[in-house]
């Protein structure tokens, strides 16, 4: 479905009246700052509060308190299994079979649990492929695992960069270096959508192009796991990890979620760490020597389940399961298409007629396939000022120096009219 925009709020709330997700918004805490409703676009960051969390929460208190350590057993929800409540919603998220996921952890801690898996270098094939500026936290983890398998980050970390004057990774430049790689290529390990541009990587043909040569292939989701389409068991990826507090709304350090190819969790000789918790279930009770994973994602637990996160982690998952991810990236690309088309429009009007030199130069790719929620823009010849006026003007936005505002309108809450809103606030900040 193609749509005319207008730059008005009548046609804001005219697609406001139409969008089926509208309702969904009530469900959610939208933050008032100085008695007005903030609008917010920095769900890529922390995703607002579900309003039935604390309910969740609640609940499981009240478990803990009535039944003490029975609460494993008894109760709605035993403690004993609560992990596994999500293995059936998660996996529909991202696209994979439910044995292929489980929810533990934070992110970077899985990335490197993960890591201690999937790159096992040896002297001929050591190699790792990844973005430039990658996130700091992926950067150090890769190079400390690195360090801590006696290989020198500098000839064994590949980073790929956009090319001279570009902000998006041609991903020819991607698939080159890892052929460039070759047999020395111990891994790839890619964002599946870039956190500064909002560029999606073509993970299936990444994947493709790294198995050809004989690499593992994994993505760091926190930007795309509840944002983007993803068929993770169909593309072949290797591993995935995600964080839930940005798009999946799950509240401050919320727990973290991993993919583990079904094939690799069915090799039971793979090296991992271990903990009670991954180990077999009839036997895990038994406290025998020897470890014996289960045959799912599950035996890279080591602990058991943080209930209490968890159970906020569940009223956002509740609701994805109860939208579904195609209705959420329906009206993504008419959110974040209507964003695209005021920041045109306010050009226009203010006679940018080259916004690389003065005006909103929108970095993140165009074809809806390539970006997700979000939108980010460089206000070439202004600074800080204009940031300052929108935050006045209540928009939570995110600057980057010298000049870069990144905005993720989230089709779970965000409206058409927050857009149009914001488009007239910096407008007038301009
Ligand atoms: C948000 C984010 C993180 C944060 O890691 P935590 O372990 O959850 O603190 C890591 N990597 C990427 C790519 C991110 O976007």
């Amino acid at each position: 479905m193609t749509r005319k925009y207008h730059n008005t709020i009548a046609c804001a709330q005219e697609m406001d009246s139409i969008d089926p997700l509208a309702k969904w918004r009530s469900e959610f805490h939208i933050p008032v700052i100085e008695g007005k409703e903030v609008k917010y676009f920095t769900g890529n960051s922390l995703g607002l509060q579900p309003k039935k969390t604390k309910e969740y929460i609640g609940e499981e208190l009240d478990e803990w308190a009535n039944w003490g350590v029975e609460g494993h057993f008894k109760g709605k929800h035993p403690w004993m299994h609560y992990h596994e409540m999500f293995a059936e919603p998660i996996s529909k998220i991202v696209g994979a079979k439910p044995k292929e996921v489980v929810v533990m952890n934070n992110l970077t801690v899985n990335l490197n649990l993960l890591m201690v898996s999937f790159y096992r270098p040896t002297k001929e094939r050591f190699k790792i492929i990844c973005e430039a500026k990658a996130f700091p936290s992926d950067q150090y983890a890769l190079e400390m695992q690195v360090k801590c398998a006696g290989f020198n980050p500098e000839d064994t970390i590949v980073e790929i960069a956009p090319r001279e004057g570009e902000y998006t990774i041609n991903h020819d430049d991607i698939y080159s270096a890892i052929e460039q790689a070759g047999d020395s290529l111990a891994l790839v390990m890619f964002g599946g959508v870039n956190y500064f541009t909002g560029q999606v990587f073509d993970m299936e043909t990444i994947t493709r192009s790294g198995h050809k040569v004989g690499a593992n292939v994994g993505f760091d989701l926190a930007h795309a796991a509840g944002n983007i389409k993803l068929d993770l068991n169909q593309w072949n990826v290797d591993f995935a990890c995600w964080c839930s507090y940005k798009y999946m709304n799950s509240g401050p350090g919320g727990v973290s979620g991993i993919y583990v190819n079904e094939r690799h969790c069915n090799n039971v000789e793979l090296p991992r760490f271990a903990g009670w918790w991954g180990h077999e279930k009839e036997s895990r009770f038994l406290m025998e020597k020897g470890f014996k994973p289960m045959k799912s994602a599950e035996s890279w637990q080591m602990s058991n389940a943080p209930v209490l996160t968890m159970a906020a982690h569940k009223a956002s998952v509740d609701i994805f399961d109860e939208v579904g991810m195609q209705a959420l990236l329906e009206k993504q690309k008419h959110l974040s298409g209507y964003l695209e088309f005021v920041v045109e429009d306010i050009n226009s009007q203010k006679g940018f007629t080259n916004p690389k030199v003065r005006g909103l130069e929108n970095i993140t790719p165009r074809a809806w396939n390539e970006r997700g929620c979000q939108v980010s823009i460089v206000a070439n010849g202004y600074g800080r000022p204009i940031f300052d006026h929108l935050m006045k003007e209540g928009v939570i936005a995110d600057w980057r120096e010298p000049n870069v505002i990144r905005l993720a309108p989230v089709p779970l809450y965000n409206s058409f009219e927050d857009v149009y809103h914001f488009g007239n606030i910096l407008s007038a900040a301009l």
